[in-house]
């Protein structure tokens, strides 16, 4: 479904848990037509389809094999696995918003003050902190993700000025990792919440509305905590600003970690997944050499923003697993992380992949999606116009294809091993 804007002057509200319905309604609204869009292949040709969504929407949608939310010691054989699985524990998310240097007479703050949270403010409170880094000074939190910088200087670490902007992207702030309710709805919450009939993406609007409140919460603690005489700070709102939205929080959040598809038989396992030894993390410990079948190759901490109950009910979080990534190895991609079970036509360009909730926590960051994602879009491309013909992607291993592929990719300028 498309949806067109019925006023050129239209502004997204930027909160997600309110516009979802509309967005997934089939039906016109006062704010938008909408137009049917249906995905097939020219006449006599075939359809690849890359599920490359950042929540692995299709892959549940279509009730593809899949797992959610991190996976105990004993089903993946990973050390720093928690005891239990917990479907309900994926990786904490956040709605980015903007603040500048700017006296704005307290205007913004004003507003922030009328944000009605779900839980107590108090409750949202205890958990900002700038975790010891100074507001403005050196590396200091504005200069963390400052994306406008009016005075010359090393932006990483010159005093910042009237007119600079900051990116708020925080752990101990705008990140939601409450699971009361929990952001992806498990097989259970599906059948329960009625989205096999009427699909919302498969997510929780309260999660949502949730994560929302807290990051509005977040800027008003902000404004009113950090300001400084000479350094006032404003919330940034509206169709200019850097989100472009009526709240000033990004459209839709980071989405840290979706469902991630169970591959096919291989490497040894009847259901192949990468797991943390796969990243050469284990000293003294053999890692699979998946450079036979590798498409691409990703690097980056093992970064985790943790699930938690409210009440601090056990999480089942991994969180011994974070890890600097000084500390894990640039690690190859094999083909059949991207090919899912039970479905012959379709690829995993993003970070939906075969991983488990641990190696998620590397393959959800840019380089690794953009690696995952190019080497999906090349494949595709690779199989409808060089492959034998009809060729699945399910065979290129198995028919010994392989490394036409990888000359292929490595043709498109892309690192497959
Ligand atoms: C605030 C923030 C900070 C970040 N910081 C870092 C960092 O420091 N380092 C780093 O490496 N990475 C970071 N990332 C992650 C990085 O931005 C992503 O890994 C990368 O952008 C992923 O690119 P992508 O194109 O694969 O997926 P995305 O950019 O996630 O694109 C997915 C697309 O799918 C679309 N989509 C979803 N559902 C549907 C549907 N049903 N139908 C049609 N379309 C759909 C979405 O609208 C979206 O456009 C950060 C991300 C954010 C938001």
């Amino acid at each position: 479904m498309r949806r067109v804007p019925r006023h050129s002057h239209y502004v997204p509200l930027g909160e997600l848990w309110r516009e979802l319905t509309s967005w997934y309604s089939w039906q016109p609204d006062a704010t938008f037509e909408k137009v049917p869009i249906r995905l097939q292949p020219p006449p006599g040709k075939r359809l690849l389809v890359i599920d490359a969504t950042d929540t692995g929407e299709l892959v549940s949608w279509a009730g593809i094999p899949h797992r959610l939310g991190s996976e105990s010691r004993r089903l993946t054989g990973e050390r720093n696995a928690p005891e239990k699985s917990n479907p309900e524990c994926t990786q904490a998310f956040t709605y980015p918003f903007a603040i500048a240097i700017h006296d704005d007479r307290g205007k913004s703050l004003n507003a922030l003050a009328q944000v009605k949270p779900g839980y107590a403010r108090a409750e949202h409170r205890q958990e900002y902190s700038l975790q010891g880094f100074p507001m403005f000074l050196g590396r200091s939190f504005f200069n963390y993700r400052r994306i406008v910088s009016t005075a010359a200087g090393d932006v990483f670490e010159s005093m910042p000025a009237p007119g600079d902007i900051t990116l708020i992207n925080w752990n101990r702030g705008n990140d939601w990792g409450w699971m009361n309710p929990s952001l992806v709805l498990t097989d259970e919450q599906l059948a329960k919440s009625g989205q096999l009939q009427n699909w919302l993406g498969g997510l929780s609007l309260d999660a949502l509305k949730n994560g929302e409140k807290h990051a509005l919460l977040f800027a008003e603690w902000l404004l009113e905590k950090q300001s400084d005489l000479d350094l006032p700070l404003t919330y940034l709102t509206g169709a200019n600003s850097p989100m472009g939205t009526v709240s000033g929080l990004s459209m839709i959040p980071y989405f840290r970690e979706g469902r991630r598809i169970l591959g096919r038989q291989a490497y040894g396992q009847t259901q192949f997944m990468m797991r943390e030894a796969d990243l050469g993390v284990e000293p003294g410990t053999k890692r699979r050499d998946f450079s036979a079948t590798a498409i691409a190759r990703v690097h980056y901490s093992i970064d985790i923003h943790g699930c938690r109950y409210r009440n601090w009910e056990p999480s089942q979080e991994a969180t011994s697993a974070a890890l600097d990534e000084y500390d894990v190895q640039p690690t190859p991609i094999p083909l059949e992380s991207l090919i899912p079970q039970g479905v012959d036509n379709l690829l995993i360009g993003g970070k939906s992949l075969a991983v488990s909730h641990i190696v998620n926590a590397v393959t959800r960051t840019h380089y690794s999606e953009w690696s995952i994602g190019a080497a999906a879009g090349a494949t595709a491309g690779w199989l409808l116009k060089h492959a034998p013909a009809n060729l699945s992607p399910a065979e290129i291993v198995p028919q010994h294809q392989i490394v036409p592929l990888q000359q292929y990719l490595t043709n498109q300028g892309l690192r497959p091993q």
